[in-house]
């Protein structure tokens, strides 16, 4: 079960079976890693312009018992659909503020911060910033080390309640982070409005970062319009030396991707960038 990353098994392709069988097979499934605590978090360091990890992102696994490791791809969405993305994020969040509790106590990992992906469905309940603050609370972490990772797509319809939830959430020092940036909606005029402190480029415009010049143009329009208003910058999928030296060269700032590690396993990652090494 090494690199999980990117050979993850995939049972439930659309394509192949009854996509209707398959849903319900699936959700019931679910509903029973759920109880049984299936999933596992993976960890995909992120690197500032010195080199230096300076965190992680933190990516779900299913372990499935027979069918080993499922990517999110394959389950996510269901659990969207199926309202079970509630339980699973709150999972997640707790996992993630019980391992930056681990991360805090060690004089190498001390300053890492941890992101985590967050569904609209998960961000939208009525109780997600006191579960955040519930969590913060039971672990005693450094609120501001913990960053929550949003779409584009979920902010636009729920604008000023998503600005509410942020704000409460911003005021005790979590920060946000705009994923997969530049695939979706956003206007200048709601980057303005949210109380970001990053961007993070879709691995889609770094991909073909050096061979393609409009992507380039993009990704160079991006951090520079990041940094005027104030935000900082993370590329993801950076997978050559030349990608990273590119976004290095204007100022992108940080990084991730399997040019330095694909996720790990908690053991991996604590084993590669913790100074103790038992866990
Ligand atoms: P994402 O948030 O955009 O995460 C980036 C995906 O790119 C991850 O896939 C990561 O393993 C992969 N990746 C990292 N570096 C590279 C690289 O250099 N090249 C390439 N080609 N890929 C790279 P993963 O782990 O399979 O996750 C897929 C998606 O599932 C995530 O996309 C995110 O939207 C969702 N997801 C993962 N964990 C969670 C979670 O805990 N909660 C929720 N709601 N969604 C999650
Ligand atoms: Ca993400
Ligand atoms: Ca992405
Ligand atoms: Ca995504």
């Amino acid at each position: 079960a090494k690199k999980a990353g990117r050979n993850t098994l995939r049972f439930f392709d659309p394509l192949m079976q009854e996509t209707i069988n398959m849903r319900v097979d699936l959700e019931r499934e679910l509903k029973k890693a759920i109880e049984q605590k299936q999933f596992e978090l993976y960890y995909q360091v992120q690197m500032n312009s010195a080199g230096q990890p300076s965190g992680a992102e933190a990516l779900i696994r299913w372990r499935h018992p027979e069918r080993g490791i499922i990517s999110p791809i394959q389950f996510i969405p269901v659990a969207e659909e199926t309202g079970l993305i509630t339980q699973i994020g709150e999972w997640v969040l707790n996992q993630a503020c019980l391992q930056l509790q681990a991360w805090q106590l060690d004089q190498a990992s001390k300053d890492f911060s941890l992101a985590i992906n967050v569904s609209a469905k998960q961000f939208l309940q009525p109780d997600f910033a006191n579960q955040v603050k519930n969590s913060i609370r039971s672990f005693h972490i450094d609120n501001t080390k913990l960053k929550l990772e949003l779409t584009e797509s979920m902010l636009i319809d729920n604008i000023e309640y998503v600005i509410h939830t942020m704000n409460t959430l911003g005021e005790i020092g979590i920060q946000f982070s705009l994923d997969d940036f530049g695939t979706g909606y956003s206007s200048l005029q709601y980057l303005k409005m949210l109380p970001l402190s990053q961007l993070k480029i879709d691995q889609s415009f770094v991909r073909d970062l050096a061979t393609d010049n409009s992507n380039k143009t993009i990704v160079l329009t991006i951090i520079t319009m990041a940094h005027s208003l104030g935000l900082n910058v993370i590329a993801e999928g950076v997978e050559t030396d030349e990608q990273l030296q590119l976004l290095n060269a204007h100022g992108c700032g940080n990084y991730q991707g399997y040019y330095f590690s694909e996720p790990l396993s908690i053991n991996e990652f604590n084993h590669q960038y913790m100074q103790f090494k038992n866990n």
